[in-house]
């Protein structure tokens, strides 16, 4: 079967692989789309620090079940069914596992991170980690991952009725947070560097108060734009330092942080002012199964419509030549997929 492996930072070739053996308790699944995430753009330009090459990449994989090999894993899933996969195998043996914390399972291996991933013809995947739909596209079922880690910040959250949260960064995971946060009525003020991606979040009925950011955000600028209060809870979702360091000073007293952007590095507080406002801090990793489940049935019930998302999508022959245009700020890429 053909696959697209990233040699090394910059350098993507097609190579043949060996068919995948059926293995026990484990699903062979064709794949049919592959969403592009910020990790693979770092991947791909090598800021990634405890990434290792040559790798598959692909996380954010819609495909359909070719064969099934039974074990002792109960499953519901049978041969053709339209399938999200989720990517995080999880160790079942370690405290956080034990714990149901699976999702930072303490020995995880993210497919298309830290083993090979779905940008293949197909991939064996254990049946537990296989989420199916009956009516779900192909497109929608790869965006099932992305969204999931959206629902995951937003219900560490723990948001209330009408409560301000702030958003920062309006790429794909801004997005899903907004959206999540939305469903769950609280009013969104979004946050970007990019006028234009806060256009579109406006047109698609995500935010109620958008802030083009240059430089830090104020307490000033949120007062202004927020009724005289700062947001009691905010969510960053740029994985940038400046950004996430800033938070602390942005959050209402008594408020919540969260971040789900990763930053590779310190990020660090002043303490007299985090326990000033007395700030709970949360990390955000990955999400649970329970999260594809209820993405999966609020994109069935129509609550969430994912297509003005797809800005960007090219064949799995031509992805090689397209993907560094992706990362082309000028082509303002929310979200591109790849058909296979
Ligand atoms: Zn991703
Ligand atoms: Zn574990």
């Amino acid at each position: 079967m053909k696959a697209i492996i990233l040699n090394k930072p910059g350098e993507f070739s097609f190579i043949e692989r060996e068919e995948i053996k059926a293995e026990k308790n484990r699903a062979i699944v064709k794949i049919k789309r592959i969403g592009i995430c910020g990790t693979d753009y770092h991947a791909f330009k090598g800021d990634q620090p405890f990434f290792t090459y040559p790798r598959v990449l692909g996380h954010e994989l819609g495909g359909e079940v070719v064969s099934i090999e039974e074990g002792d894993t109960a499953h519901d899933l049978k041969v053709g069914d339209k399938v999200a996969i989720e990517p995080y195998l999880n160790c079942g043996k370690c405290q956080a596992c034990g714990s149901g914390h699976i999702n930072c399972c303490e020995n995880i291996e993210v497919i298309g991170v830290h083993s090979d991933g779905g940008m293949a013809e197909y991939i064996s995947i254990p049946l537990n980690k296989i989420h199916k739909s009956d009516s779900l596209s192909f497109d929608q079922l790869a965006l099932v991952e992305t969204l999931g880690i959206g629902l995951h910040a937003v219900n560490r959250a723990r948001l209330s009725e009408g409560e301000k949260v702030l958003i920062i960064g309006a790429g794909p995971i801004g997005l899903g947070v907004a959206q999540f946060c939305k469903l769950q009525k609280a009013q969104v003020v979004m946050a970007d560097i990019s006028s234009s991606r806060l256009k579109f979040i406006e047109k698609i009925g995500l935010s109620d108060v958008s802030l083009t950011v240059s430089g830090s955000l104020s307490d000033k600028d949120l007062r202004e734009a927020c009724e005289g209060e700062l947001p009691s809870v905010v969510i960053d979702a740029t994985g940038n330092k400046n950004s996430m360091l800033n938070t602390f000073n942005i959050v209402a007293h008594g408020g919540r942080v969260v971040f789900v952007g990763l930053f590779q590095g310190d990020v660090t507080f002043f303490d007299p002012n985090f326990h000033k406002r007395e700030l709970t801090l949360l990390a955000s990793r990955n999400c649970l199964p329970a999260d594809f489940k209820e993405i999966i049935s609020l994109i069935e019930e129509g609550v969430i419509d994912t297509n003005p998302w797809l800005s960007h999508r090219t064949a799995f022959s031509d992805m090689p030549s397209n993907f560094e245009g992706f990362l082309d700020p000028k082509q303002e890429v929310i979200k591109a997929i790849i058909e296979v």
